[in-house]
């Protein structure tokens, strides 16, 4: 059963569409079930109404063309109740509902199971039989399993059907979920970018000059041969004749006329050659690996190697830089630090990449940079939207294909209502971070790259609370030296002297990987991340915290900060090393201070033992955003559980007051630098709770000082008391929701990032 299982799922992945994915289900599971009928129905989003979309075994041309209301007939059953019906005499149920013409008058047993998806019901998978007997446990049991697993494909399919669908129909639009990334709202025209030879992800697109695409497919083909060659010859002495053989293997395939026939005819059907050659091979790839046998499985491999060597010749001779339209929304399927730097950046208005989270670097980077950027948007069908019409929206993660004017224009006010917000912001900038009756609460800012600095001044920031230093290691190729180091850190450092800059020290694992320094575990949000890494490599840890060191050489504003912290020996260990490159350099003839070292407080030990914590070091800073992932045990980059993380959890505010507490009975300060922060509508709670500073991203720093300005100090502990008795993160933010309204900042409500 499980082979079966497999090799369903394997051949519905690999199918072009969706209605090719779904024949495909039902004429398999008739087959494996030795059943009579099997029939998908997918339920309309629009209308609710069960379609009759695939069928094995009933009237074939009916498919389309009738459906079932939401309540009607045996299947609107099985989507109601959420649950599998098994019925030996179906026309015998009050629910049964005769279809004319449908053929189903024969069928007396009946097997449904809903397909769920994302926790709503998409559509209905149906066995029929003529015999009347029920089906049995392993019958039902593997319907069950087989929607459940092909339930994410159909969307899948679904969502790529809807791209397709619109191609061919006029105003016909899609939207795709996935991860905010960087906040605000783009609209602009899809450029889709592609890592050099990787056939999967090569864009459809129309060529100008069929001549030259198929001199430059011909020029490849060549060129390859005569790499294949040569590498025969030279290793003609050196292999074994059954190895060798292999070569005549490869050159055969490059000889057969067919499949590069198929890929002449679509170039002269007008797509260009690395599209037509990335279709054909990628069919050819997925015949080939459907195949029981083994010999013919490995061949796969061979041709997506051809493939993969054609395409790097075909993208070399590609020299025609290529044409970013003037409001490029970069899309692709894993976007890179490299690849954003390649668009002219007064064209660049947004992106959109279908793996990655928002602690990807480049998500990161599109903060700094301020561009609206969705991440991990896993559906969309990116190889087919060159140049489409997109809107990205970086508050909820939602990508619009081809949006309706309606969409449009709303997008298009927010987008403008946040351009006069921004402008109408501009002027509190020189203006103190204080409430309505006094109380200063310091705003700072979270930065990574020289880039934030310039904008974190220009908007009134009184420090740096984070410097992810991971960045600059993320951008390079090995670990920069000790040097190399110490220039960036002093750039840091001068450039806001003599504000305070804290500094991180080397916060990887996790999804934070070093393309030089991988970290391949089952589980790294549990393992080896952060304080872990760099205490087990303390030649690494020592060269950082000698570079922060020397560059604060008579600056004086350097802070340290230890993240991950999990216990205190951790602490103990860290304070050591410092305190161990300190002498050192004070040794060298140095001339520096020991700068306040701080503890990130964002693991949930971490909460009970603050104050521990606290009296080892100068002063503590909550990372909200990993605090909340390990509290509420939710993946801060899982889409699927997205809507289970949030901030604003009753768990996750009792452990932020615990720490103020903590923190302030030891006599230290405390700050906050997760993405919270930075949200307005949290700072009214923030600053009651007691928080010394609030370090966030700049983008939010003139909006949160904004409501600090319209607010009551004297006020806000009413606030919190009321928050904090509330049993669940929707009540809080209605709370505070209301608590924003009374205050007039009703429009910096959608502003924020996770919160209100
Ligand atoms: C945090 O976890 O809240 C934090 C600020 O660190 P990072 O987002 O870099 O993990
Ligand atoms: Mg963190």
């Amino acid at each position: 059963m499980l082979e079966a299982l497999r090799s369903i799922v394997q051949a519905v992945n690999a199918a072009d569409d969706l209605q090719s994915a779904l024949d495909i289900i039902v004429t398999r599971i008739a087959e494996v079930m030795n059943t009579e009928v099997c029939t998908v129905y997918l339920r309309d989003p629009d209308t609710k109404r069960l379609i009759f979309m695939a069928n094995q075994g009933l009237n074939p041309e009916l498919i389309g063309k009738v459906s079932l209301g939401p309540d009607e007939g045996l299947v609107g059953l099985v989507a109601r109740r959420e649950e599998p019906v098994n019925l030996d005499h179906a026309e015998k149920h009050p629910n049964f509902l005769f279809l004319p013409g449908i053929g189903e008058e024969h069928y007396h047993s009946f097997l449904g199971a809903p397909i769920i998806h994302q926790r709503s019901v998409m559509g209905v998978l149906v066995v029929q039989q003529k015999d009347s007997r029920r089906f049995d446990e392993d019958e039902e049991a593997f319907l069950v399993t087989m929607s459940a697993q092909l339930a994410g494909v159909i969307a899948h399919a679904r969502a790529t059907g809807s791209i397709n669908t619109a191609q061919n129909t006029v105003g016909a639009t899609a939207s795709f979920k996935g991860i905010a990334g960087a906040t605000g709202v783009a609209i602009g025209q899809a450029a889709v970018v592609v890592p050099m030879a990787e056939l999967h992800s090569v864009p459809r697109r129309q060529c100008d000059d069929v001549a030259a695409e198929l001199k430059a497919f011909t020029a490849a083909l060549d060129a390859v041969r005569s790499d294949i060659r040569a590498l025969s010859d030279k290793l003609l002495t050196q292999l074994p004749a059954d190895e060798h053989a292999l070569f005549d293997v490869y050159l055969r395939i490059m000889d057969d006329g067919a499949w590069v026939a198929e890929v002449v005819e679509k170039i002269e059907g007008g797509e260009w050659a690395q599209g037509a050659l990335s279709q054909v091979m990628s069919s050819h790839i997925r015949a080939f690996e459907m195949m029981e046998d083994t010999y013919f499985k490995e061949r796969a491999t061979d041709i997506k190697d051809l493939g993969r060597r054609v395409l790097s010749y075909l993208q070399a001779n590609d020299i025609e830089p290529p044409d970013y339209p003037e409001r490029t929304i970069l899309v692709g399927e894993e976007l890179t630090a490299s690849m954003l730097g390649e668009v002219p950046r007064e064209k660049l208005v947004g992106m959109v990449s279908v793996r990655g989270s928002s602690n990807s670097h480049v998500a990161i980077l599109a903060r700094a940079m301020g561009i609206p950027t969705v991440m991990g948007a896993s559906d969309l069908p990116y190889t087919q939207i060159e140049n489409a019409n997109l809107i990205v929206d970086g508050y909820s993660g939602y990508v619009h294909y081809n949006p309706t004017p309606e969409v449009y224009e709303h997008f298009r006010s927010v987008s403008e209502e946040d351009h006069a917000l921004n402008q109408g912001l501009e002027a509190l900038r020189d203006l103190p971070s204080e409430t309505l009756d006094g109380h200063r609460m310091p705003l700072w800012v979270n930065t990574g790259l020289m880039a934030d600095v310039a904008r974190s001044l220009d908007r009134g920031a009184e420090g740096v609370g984070l410097y992810r230093t991971e960045i600059p290691f993320l951008l390079r190729e090995r670990f920069p030296s000790e040097e190399e180091q110490r220039v960036i850190y002093r750039e840091q450092l001068l450039a806001f002297a003599p504000l305070p800059v804290t500094m991180r020290t080397l916060d990887i694992g996790g999804d934070k990987a070093l393309p030089y320094f991988p970290i391949d575990e089952e589980n790294p949000f549990l393992g080896w991340r952060g304080i872990r890494v760099t205490l087990d490599h303390p030649e690494i840890f020592l060269v950082q915290v000698r570079a922060m060191l020397k560059a604060s050489e008579g600056l004086n504003n350097l802070r340290i900060m230890l993240p991950m912290i999990s216990n205190v020996q951790e602490v103990d260990e860290a304070l050591e090393l410092v305190r161990r490159a300190y002498e050192e350099l004070l040794e060298d003839g140095w001339d520096i201070n020991l700068p306040p070292i701080g503890v990130m407080v964002e693991v949930p030990a971490a909460v009970y033992q603050a104050r521990q914590l606290a009296r080892r070091v100068d002063f503590l800073s909550v990372g909200s955003n990993d605090l909340t992932q390990y509290l509420l045990a939710v993946d801060r980059n899982n889409t699927r559980v997205a809507d289970l993380y949030h901030a604003y959890h009753p768990a996750v505010l009792n452990s932020l007051q615990q720490v103020v507490d903590a923190a302030h009975a030891e006599g230290k300060p405390v700050g906050i630098c997760g993405e919270l922060a930075g949200d307005p509508a949290a700072a009214l709670i923030l600053m009651a709770m007691g928080y010394d500073m609030l370090s966030m991203n700049d983008n939010s720093l003139l909006r949160v000082k904004a409501v600090i300005r319209s607010c009551r100090f004297e006020d806000l502990q009413g606030l919190l008391d009321g928050v904090m008795l509330v049993d669940t993160a929707d009540e809080v933010k209605a709370q505070l929701r209301k608590a924003m309204i009374n205050i007039g900042m009703e429009r910096l409500l959608q502003q924020t990032s996770g919160g209100v």
